[in-house]
This record gives C-alpha cells, sequence and structure tokens, in this order.
C-alpha cells in the first residue's frame, strides 16, 4: 500500500533502489606517499576512496569537523591536513559529493566519462541522486549541511547571490574570502570569512529560498543526467546571466 504524505513540499520521500556497485565501483583504498611538512618523514598512507555514512554515520561527523582528513606524522607528530579525491555517499538522503581537490575541473570530466562502466545499478541509483563535485573541504560541508536542512543547493546557490550581494552593499570595505551556507539557530544563512579575519553572519530574508524557488524552479528542472555537477557560485553566475529579463521585474 502507497500512502502519500500531506504534509509539506519538502517531505523526504525516501528513495528506494538497490545500489550494488559493479567490479568498477568498489571504490578501493589506495595507497599513497605523504611527506611530514615538518621533519620530513616519508610514510605509507591508506586513502579511502569512498565513505558511506548510511553504513556509517560516525564519519559524517568527522567529514563535517576535518578530523576525517586528519593526518599525524608517527615521528614529529604533527598534524596536517590531507585532501584527495573521496566520494561521500549518502544514500538515506540519495546525496553523492565527489572531493575533487585538485584541477577540479578536469578531474570532474575524468570521472564523468567513466559513467560508461557503470553497472545499471548505479547508473539508475545516479539518476535519482543528487550527484556533485566540490573543490574543498568547506564546500563539501556545506553542500553536507544544505542537505541536513531539507534545501535544495541549486536555490541556496542562486540564494546565496542574493544576500551576499546585499550584505556587500550593507558592509562596504569589508573583503569576504569564503561565503558559507549555514544555520544559525535553525535560520537560514550564511557565513562569511573576512580577510581580515572577522567572521560575520547574513540572515536569508524571510521568505527568499521559497521565492527563489518560484522564480526559479521552471528555469531549472530536476536533471535527468547522471553526471556529478558543480553547483557553485560561478555556476549560479551563469543561471543569473542567461535571465532572459530582470528577475521579479513586475509591470503594473
Ligand atoms: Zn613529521
Amino acid at each position: 500500500m502507497s500512502k502519500e504524505t500531506a504534509s509539506g513540499a519538502k517531505s523526504d520521500e525516501k528513495m528506494e533502489f538497490d545500489l550494488k556497485p559493479g567490479e568498477n565501483e568498489q571504490y578501493k583504498p589506495v595507497k599513497a606517499e605523504i611527506t611530514c611538512v615538518r621533519c620530513g618523514k616519508k610514510s605509507e598512507l591508506t586513502l579511502r576512496a569512498c565513505v558511506n555514512v548510511s553504513l556509517h554515520p560516525e564519519e559524517k561527523e568527522k567529514i563535517l569537523d576535518g578530523s576525517f582528513f586528519q593526518y599525524t606524522c608517527p615521528d614529529c607528530k604533527e598534524t596536517m591536513s590531507v585532501t584527495y579525491p573521496l566520494l561521500y555517499d549518502d544514500m538515506g538522503k540519495a546525496l553523492m559529493i565527489y572531493l575533487l581537490p585538485d584541477q577540479t575541473e578536469e578531474a570532474l570530466k575524468a570521472l564523468n566519462a567513466q559513467q560508461k562502466t557503470w553497472s545499471a545499478d548505479m547508473l539508475k541509483a545516479a539518476k535519482v541522486c543528487t550527484m556533485r563535485a566540490v573543490r574543498n573541504l568547506h564546500e563539501l560541508s556545506e553542500k553536507i549541511k544544505i542537505a541536513d536542512a531539507g534545501l535544495d543547493d541549486r536555490f541556496v546557490e542562486l540564494s546565496k547571490a542574493f544576500v551576499f550581494a546585499q550584505f556587500i552593499k550593507q558592509t562596504p570595505g569589508f573583503e569576504a574570502v569564503l561565503v558559507l551556507f549555514e544555520q544559525q539557530n535553525g535560520k537560514n544563512g550564511l557565513t562569511i570569512f573576512g580577510k581580515d579575519g572577522r567572521r560575520l553572519w547574513a540572515e536569508f530574508p524571510e521568505g527568499l529560498y521559497e521565492e527563489v524557488v518560484s522564480m526559479f524552479s521552471d528555469r531549472l528542472p530536476k536533471k535527468e543526467s547522471t553526471e556529478y555537477e558543480l553547483i557553485d557560485a560561478g555556476w549560479s553566475m551563469k543561471v543569473l546571466a542567461d535571465l532572459p529579463q530582470p528577475a521579479g521585474a513586475e509591470n503594473g
């Protein structure tokens, strides 16, 4: 018996698929050599190619606080952050995020080209999943937080563009180096990091996100593509530049 739940547009529909990766999708760990930045000691390191937070929810916290990527030198005990291509897989949220820290655009092309070798199950999963590529740990955490907030990252990126433009107008002289979606006290907003070390918060105006959704949902239909995509500030600038007329322009 299927039962429709009447509440809310953002109900968490459970994705029903059985993901059994084929041989090419086994995400085997790889060995790498690391040189300590402090003492120069070389050691071998096992890098995991995939983290499945549905099976290992405790690892999600480690990803979010960065400890997942911390490496401690066995000799001098120096701790350093080691980032490398990693698939963050949250089947419960139908979310797959590929961290591609080096030459992201090229790596993304190569990654999407590999789809030819994917199994039918994997392609089926890719069709229903939100498939994203990110450049760094900040972007990875941000995508996770957006999904946790129950929001669509495309509309969040567009909302960010509006909120950030407003913020800059109201905060002249502030040089932002990083702008990340974050909830504070249950409110959606942006944490904005300044060049001067300041960290400011800009809340999404009431109803903004919903307005962005209604403004853009026709233009940005749910994709049929199974490719990983970079949905970032550059992406939202392109979407905004492609608008045929000023958004929200009303005559009479
Ligand atoms: Zn060392």
